[in-house]
């Protein structure tokens, strides 16, 4: 690895000045993406700003909605009570992340800045309509995170910009969300195939009034697919909506093919994933409506 700079800011202002004073400076949250990359692919970063200090970045308060700061990790969003009461689909993906001791280092901050198609904790934010929180030395601005993923590795960072919060709302009664991912091994693998949705069901309890369907790793960024929501709202998730659903998925979907699958295996898993994730999503609405 190549020599480089170390700053150790105590504020966002201070961060973000360390940020633009060196082209090529990059924040450091858990390090689990970025030291890899400079360790092992040659990156290139001659300083590195340590977010560790700035108190506020640590913050995680579910008090009505959710708000969690960039620095939080993936395990305390995994572990945390009131995430896997209220934002379920949020600890499913969490809890995905590598292993306990990359949980405990890696940051949902990190995790949504690396912007990699198959990161498991960015498709469970735009499936519940989060907010980013931005912070700048041109003061601070928020966007749908929808609006966040450009491509791989991609953000709506600018030079000297840092991710400060994620505020996700918290869903109404009746509502209910999954997670889940293809990986051929059990563990420290990442997503061939991943689907997140979040839904709402209607006063009687049957129909869904509402759904968001996120896939990853299917595309350059987390991509919603609109065919699969408008298969399931209005449906009361019988066989032909979750077939509907699934093939829409599969539809909207631009996969690539690599040595991990092909674009057409990608597909099909797409069909029995949006299925299966749409049930478990719809068992935990149900389970929330009373
Ligand atoms: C063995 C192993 C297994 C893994 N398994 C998984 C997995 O199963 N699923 C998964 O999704 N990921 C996985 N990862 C990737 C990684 O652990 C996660 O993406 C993690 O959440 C990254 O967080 P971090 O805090 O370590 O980020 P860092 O490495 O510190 O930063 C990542 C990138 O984001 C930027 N950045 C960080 N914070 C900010 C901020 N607040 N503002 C602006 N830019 C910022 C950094 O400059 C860098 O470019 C794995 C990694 C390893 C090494």
């Amino acid at each position: 690895m190549r020599r480089f700079d170390y700053a150790s800011p105590t504020s966002v202002a201070e961060a973000s000045q360390a940020l633009v004073s060196r082209p090529d400076a990059r924040p450091l949250a858990g390090g689990t993406d970025l030291l890899i990359q400079m360790k092992e692919r040659g990156r290139i970063v001659p300083l590195v700003v340590s977010l560790r200090r700035v108190g506020a970045l640590h913050e995680l308060s579910a008090n009505g909605s959710l708000a969690i700061g960039a620095m939080v990790t993936c395990g305390e969003v995994a572990e945390h009570d009131a995430v896997r009461r209220y934002w379920p689909i949020l600890s499913d993906g969490a809890e995905l992340v590598g292993s306990i001791q990359i949980r405990n280092r890696g940051t949902v901050g990190g995790n949504v800045c690396n912007a990699a198609p198959s990161a498991d904790v960015s498709p469970a934010l735009v499936a519940l309509a989060a907010t980013a929180h931005i912070g700048g030395s041109a003061g601070t601005r928020s966007i749908d995170i929808e609006q966040f993923f450009r491509g791989p590795g991609q953000t709506a960072l600018t030079r000297g910009e840092v991710l400060t919060r994620i505020d996700v709302p918290r869903p109404a009664a009746g509502s209910g969300g999954a997670y889940l991912r293809h990986v051929p091994r059990r563990e420290m693998d990442i997503a061939v195939v991943a689907v997140g949705v979040q839904l709402r069901l209607a006063n009687d309890g049957r129909t869904v009034a509402d759904a968001r369907v996120v896939l990853g790793a299917v595309a350059p960024v987390p991509l919603r697919s609109r065919g699969a929501e408008v298969a399931l709202i209005g449906s009361t998730l019988d066989a032909a909506a979750l077939t509907r659903a699934g093939e829409a998925a599969a539809a909207d979907a631009r996969p690539i093919s690599d040595v991990r699958a092909t674009a057409d295996y990608r597909r099909e898993l797409l069909k029995v994933y949006t299925r299966r994730v749409a049930q478990i999503a719809l068992g935990r609405a149900r389970a929330n409506a009373g």
